[in-house]
């Protein structure tokens, strides 16, 4: 008898996992990302989010998360607050009030800590 198999994404990749199996991964978050992803991607690529990364960056050279005046720390790159896959991160994705900068450290501390 063939056991039945699901389809899962975990750390990126869809794999095909026994049915029976626990599922750790958010679905929800997982489906709401496959449905936005293409977008997104355009989004990462596109001049405009290229432009106002760049503004903020010049507005806000340092990592707003771990920056001291005494030990300031470079900003890398920008985050969004409210991931864009989310509706209302997505709808924000260009607002600054709504963006931080951030270096690699932090972004990945904000990225694993899920
Ligand atoms: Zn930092």
């Amino acid at each position: 008898m063939v056991q039945p198999m699901k389809r899962i994404v975990r750390n990126g990749k869809r794999i095909l996992v026994p049915a029976t199996e626990k599922v750790v991964d958010h679905k929800g978050y997982d489906k709401q990302r496959m449905r936005n992803e293409p977008e997104r991607i355009r989004f990462y690529k596109s001049a405009r989010w290229k432009k106002a990364r760049e503004l903020k960056l010049i507005s806000n050279p340092l990592c707003e998360q771990c920056s001291t005046p005494d030990d300031p720390v470079l900003a890398e790159m920008v985050d969004h607050m409210i991931e864009t896959n989310t509706s209302e991160g997505w709808e924000r994705r260009l607002d600054e009030e709504h963006l931080q900068s951030l270096c690699w450290s932090c972004h990945n501390k904000k990225t694993f800590s899920k």
